[in-house]
């Protein structure tokens, strides 16, 4: 039996059986082996949720073995991959056929499957999050049957699966939407946290990609732009995009070093912060589409956060400066800003309103029990829904009233799935499961 931990390391679990799938009949003999044993499944794609979602004692299937594209529309540009694909090979698979991604989050680490299956998103009111691109889902479902999904095919179970947490089957392939390849031209900059906050959404709808990172209490914020360019653009990056400065102050070593600081001595959290937001500094590059979008994290944190219908930003920074100023900040990590274009995927965060995302962190070793608590309760008021993917303390009656599908979610997942195969404790509490 081998033990598996969520990349934070805050979910283990050891399954009775863990099976690397590399094949649809392997897949299907372990569904089979698992009704006849009376034994539950989770899959998981990365284990880069910080949830317990993939959490079981039972039998924990991967497809790590079934990756690669399927298939490829040069006209329509929609590429099905096979489900255990990470989003870090998906760049050199698309080079040949001259196409890209529409969009992309923090890092590469997911696989296509898992990204969907949370709702992972990236930052652009002009794009929607990984699961508003679907065209297509093919899925296994508990007694072995496969079954297409699409806008045409299944209708009914595409809209669910488009974001389903894994509780209605296997899915093995993912048709996406994607665009011809691009360059980007990415520029990071310095500002007042004040003029930004009442800036934000009037130039989020404008570019291509803004978001901000804001340590918080300081005045200040790192705002990135990302600006879309022709793929015969010339790159100007010096060497890997990844290794600069900034990263390592956001993401990396520096803030490792930052962070342990912080820990050990909470009260220096709002000087290291300022001192942080102090020495980041202004730079522009041009890159490819997925250099651009991604930079590795090497610091362990948790994470949670909330998307807010826009009208609602501007309050919701207003309670967030007022809390970080009535104490001294628990937490050293940066709060990062983005947004999303509204889409029509069930159970997505930006389902019918375009959105801004706040994601707050805390370092690992962080004692600061009541932080997410205390941000969850100044940003739920404000139509607040959390990441799938990310801590929240919300359960099935929460969602009832924030999503307008879930009843029919939830119908639909006890028709496919009547037994509960694809469930576990967790999912229970999330979708109200007998
Ligand atoms: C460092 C870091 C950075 C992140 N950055 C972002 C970001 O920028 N934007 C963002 O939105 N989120 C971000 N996240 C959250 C992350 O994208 C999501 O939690 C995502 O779901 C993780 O993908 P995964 O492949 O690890 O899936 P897992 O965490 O392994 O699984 C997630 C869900 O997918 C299901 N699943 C996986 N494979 C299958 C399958 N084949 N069939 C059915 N169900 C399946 C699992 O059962 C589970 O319910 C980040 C997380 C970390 C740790």
């Amino acid at each position: 039996m081998s033990t598996f931990s969520n990349f934070a390391g805050t979910v283990t679990s050891t399954p009775l059986v863990r099976r690397s799938i590399g094949s649809l009949d392997q897949l299907a003999e372990s569904l089979d082996a698992a009704q006849l044993a009376g034994h539950s499944v989770r899959t998981i794609g990365a284990g880069h949720s910080f949830t317990a979602l993939a959490q079981t004692d039972q039998v924990l299937l991967d497809l790590d073995g079934f990756a690669g594209i399927e298939e490829v529309d040069a006209l329509s540009h929609e590429v099905t991959f096979r489900a255990g694909t990470r989003l870090w090979q998906i760049p050199a698979l698309l080079k040949p056929f001259g196409l890209a991604l529409e969009n992309m989050g923090d890092i590469d680490k997911q696989s296509i499957a898992g990204a969907i299956s949370t709702g992972t998103h990236g930052t652009g009111l002009k794009f929607t999050g990984f699961s508003g691109t679907v065209t297509g889902i093919q899925l296994m479902l508990a007694d072995g049957s496969r079954v297409r999904t699409s806008k045409s095919e299944n209708a009914q179970l595409f809209e669910a699966a488009r974001l389903s947490l894994g509780a209605l089957g296997v899915i093995t392939h993912v048709r996406l939407r994607c665009v011809p390849a691009f360059m980007m031209h990415a520029v990071e900059s310095i500002e007042p946290i004040e003029s930004l906050t009442r800036s934000f959404i009037e130039r989020a709808a404008l570019e291509d990609h803004l978001e901000f990172f804001w340590f918080p209490g300081s005045p200040r914020a790192q705002v990135k732009i990302n600006t879309r360019l022709p793929a015969d653009t010339e790159r100007n990056a010096p060497g890997p995009v990844a290794r600069w400065v900034n990263d390592e102050l956001l993401s990396n070593g520096a803030l490792q070093a930052l962070c342990s600081l912080g820990a050990a001595a909470p009260r220096l959290n709002d000087r290291l912060s300022r001192f942080a937001s102090r020495v980041l500094s202004d730079r522009s590059y041009t890159a490819h589409w997925h250099e651009a979008f991604v930079s590795p994290r090497r610091v362990k944190f948790t994470e949670q956060e909330y998307a807010l219908p826009l009208q609602h930003f501007q309050p919701a920074m207003e309670e967030l400066r007022r809390y970080f100023s009535s104490a001294p900040s628990p937490v050293l990590f940066p709060i990062e800003v983005r947004t999303a274009s509204a889409d029509d995927v069930w159970l997505s965060t930006a389902n019918g309103r375009d959105c801004v995302y706040i994601a707050v962190h805390r370092y690992i070793r962080d004692a600061a029990p009541k932080y997410f608590a205390d941000i969850e309760a100044l940003l739920r008021p404000l139509g607040g829904r959390p990441h799938w993917g990310k801590e929240h303390s919300l359960k099935a009656e929460d969602f009832a009233q924030l999503y307008p599908r879930f009843t029919e979610f939830r119908q639909l997942r006890s028709a496919v799935d009547p037994e509960g195969r694809f469930l576990n404790g967790y999912l229970r509490s999330l979708l109200g499961a007998g």
